[in-house]
Order: structure tokens, then sequence, then C-alpha cells
């Protein structure tokens, strides 16, 4: 297979550019973007192709800018999207799906997507070394598949970050630096290694490409309702990469002739205590005043979002709105899933479903209208959001009768 790729493109000016490892325009500072030769992908990109292929998000390569065949991640993907009937009756609505990666391959979030993705262009590009800031799911996959495809990997993240996404990073044995800092300090030194060591950091200078890999989780979607679109997605947003690539992959699904109509509206959802977009949204501007995140979902803890305009833009042509969710609250949306679905994400789904029985209740999202709930992340990577709002356990001896005293105890409390 050769690529179907044309080059990169201003989003800002449409200055075109070689494909190569930029990511800025060096006319406008606008970002960069992928561009695609659609007709050439119109005549080999059908249905019949594409349900044919591996269970993997790479059965959309032609969609994807890589050149050859993808030769890291090949197993990312093509996670469940669940039919969430418990959860649609207690939120009172009609036709409720979860799209689930916190069980995708092999680091548990949608960021194996991206990483896959991004890594597979590193290759292609010659690179040795790659990297990331990140706020703890992106160092996860960058580190486990940089050992899968045999490159040294540096993972910069805030000092601060859950355990559980400490330890799955370490685990891989790549470098790790923390810094006193939060992630948009992270960035920026990011941006200052990528220039003095020429590393591929990921999400800065292999950007354009990295969020290329978003677009998979909306193909999912869509082919997994039978080549459909719902009427409403909920997406969780950090830099606000992930919603615009849902916009892009519905857009590109429609022009390819893959779904017949387009007209989902798409819903942000971040935490109050770093809620720069979401806050633009409901002032209805799209000037993104940067904060200093103070919220227990660390995932989506970015204060000066990269794609704050463009996920704003994303919101509002598509006709949806954004909400945000305090920690007591997404706790609840965690706890909301798993006793209703079975499904325990970390706190950046607790704030999406927190977020979606928001909009719910003021009217935003009709309740006879189809929903997909963005579920990015596994809640075992973010014990502690939990860890003292559960139940404790009793503890007996191993005795038949001490049990039978908690059962006269339940059976009392019941009558
Ligand atoms: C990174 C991340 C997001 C948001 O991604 P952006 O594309 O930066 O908006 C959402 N959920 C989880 C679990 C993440 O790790
Ligand atoms: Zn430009």
């Amino acid at each position: 297979m050769m690529g179907f790729v044309k080059g990169l493109k201003c989003r800002e000016c449409g200055k075109a550019y070689p494909k190569e490892p930029l990511h800025v325009c060096s006319f406008c500072f606008g970002p960069l973007e992928v561009d695609y030769d659609y007709d050439k992908i119109k005549k080999v990109l059908t249905r019949k192709v594409i349900e044919s292929r591996g269970k993997t998000m790479w059965r959309y390569r032609e969609l994807l800018p890589i050149d050859g065949e993808p030769t890291v991640g090949a197993q990312v993907g093509f996670t469940p999207l669940i039919k969430a009937n418990n959860l649609a009756k207690v939120l009172g609505v009609e036709e409720l799906y979860v799209k689930n990666d916190s069980v995708n391959y092999p680091t548990f979030s949608f960021k194996d997507r991206v990483v896959s993705t991004a890594l597979t262009k590193a290759k292609e590009f010659g690179y040795k070394t790659v990297g990331c800031a990140t706020t703890g799911n992106l160092g996860n996959a960058v580190a486990a598949q940089a050992v899968q495809a045999g490159l040294e990997s540096y993972i910069i993240m805030p000092a601060d970050l859950e355990q559980g996404k400490i330890i799955g990073t370490l685990i891989y044995g790549t470098n790790v630096i923390k810094i006193k800092g939060n992630y948009d300090n992270v960035n920026k030194l990011c941006s200052e290694i990528a220039d003095k060591y020429g590393w591929a950091i990921v999400n800065v200078n292999l950007r354009p490409y990295y969020g290329e890999g978003s677009k998979t989780y909306g193909y999912e979607i869509m082919e997994q309702l039978g080549w459909k679109v719902p009427r409403h997605i909920i997406v969780p947003m950090a830099g606000g990469s992930l919603i615009t690539k849902i916009e892009k992959s519905i857009k590109e699904f429609a022009k390819l002739g893959l779904i017949d109509t387009a007209d989902t509206k798409l819903h942000g959802a971040q935490a109050t205590g770093s809620s720069p977009i979401t806050t633009a949204v409901k002032a209805e501007t799209d000037i993104i005043k940067p904060v200093k995140p103070k919220t227990i979902a660390q995932s989506i803890a970015i204060g000066n979002p990269a794609d704050g305009f463009y996920s704003v833009k994303t919101i509002n042509v598509s006709g949806g709105w954004a909400e945000d969710a305090t920690d007591d609250e997404l706790v609840e949306g965690i706890k909301l899933l798993a006793r209703t679905e079975g499904i325990f994400t970390e706190t950046a789904g607790g704030v999406t479903v927190a977020v979606t029985k928001k909009l719910i209740e003021q009217g935003k999202i009709p309740r006879n209208e189809s929903i997909v709930i963005s579920v990015t992340g596994n809640g075992l990577k973010t014990q502690e959001a939990v860890l003292n709002k559960l139940e404790i356990p009793k503890i007996i001896n191993p005795s038949l009768a001490e049990f039978d005293a908690i059962m006269e105890e339940k059976m009392s409390a019941v009558h």
C-alpha cells in the first residue's frame, strides 16, 4: 500500500507543506493538518473492504497518515460499543451507548490510538527516540508501544500524577522525568526539548500525525452503529483534540459515502476545576482564557488547551453544548457507570457521565434521541479518586456463624 496523504496544510491560511515532521505554519503560526486525496480513497475504501479487515483501528488505514503498513500497535482499537440499557433507564433516555476505550490495547485508554499512529510515523521518518508531554495516559501508551517498536522513549509528566499512571509508565523501563509544575509547564518544556534534541515528541512536533489516530474512535462508533451516526456524542476534553477529530471522522465518512447523514451534535465535557473550553462555550465566545487546573481529573487537566479554539468551533458548528462537572460529581459519575453497566472508568469518564446527565436534565439532549458517551480511560489507573468514597468491607473470621450474623443484620436492615 502507498499513502493517500497529499501533505500537510495550514488550518488557518491553507498553505501547503510536504509530509514532514512539521506542526506550525511558518507564515501565520497556525496549526498544520494532514491533507488526504479523498478522490483516490473513495475508489478503494468501501464498507465491504473495511468489514473484510481485522478488527483493529487499522481497518481504516487509508484515512491514517502513514505511507506503508502500520509497524506499531497493530492490535489497537475496535473496542466495544455497548448498548447501555441500565444507564439509559436511570438517566431517563431511550437510546444510549458507551464507546468503551477503557479496554483498549495495550494500555487501556484512547491514547493507544494516537500513539500507534505517531510511532508508526516516527519510524517512517527515521527517528530513534520518541517522547511526550503527558497528563498520564499518553505516557503509558508511548512507553509501552515504544518498547514494541524498539524506540528509546522519554516521558515528561507533572510530578503529582496518580500512582497508577506513574507505575503504568515506569514498568516499561522508559525514561521518566517528573516536572515540578503542571501540564502546561511540561508542554512548554517539551517544545524546547523537541527543538534541541531532535526527538519525535508525539504531541508536539508530530502533533498533526498523532491527532489523526483519534479519528478511528469516531469511525468505529459509526461502523458499530451500522454505518450511522448517533444524534449526540459527549466527549471529554483536555487539549481539545479528540472532539475535533471525531468531527473530522464524521465529515470524512460522509464525504466518502460511507454514511448517509452526518447530523451529530458534539458536546464537550471538562472538570469544573479545569474548564477553559466549556467556560468559553457557555459564555458564547471563542476566546479561551487559560486557567490553573485544580481537579482530581488529572488526565484532562490542561489549563491552556492547544485545540481549545477549534473545539469551541466544533461544538458550535455541530449544534452541541458544553458542561463541566465538579470532583464530587465526577466521582458519582464513575460510580453510576460502574453500578449500571459494570464499566470502571477513570476520572475523565466520570466527568463525561456526569456532564451527560446534566445535558439531559437541561434539555440540551432530548430524551428520545440516540446518545453515545465517550469512555476514554480505565478506572484502575485512578483509584485515588474513589478510594475513600466506597463502602468499607466487613472483616470476619473464617466462620459460618460470623457470616450468618452479617446476613441476619442485612435481612433486618431490609425489613
Ligand atoms: C487525553 C485524554 C482525553 C482528552 O484528550 P484531548 O484530545 O487532549 O482533548 C480524554 N480522556 C482521557 C482519558 C485522556 O487521557
Ligand atoms: Zn498558515
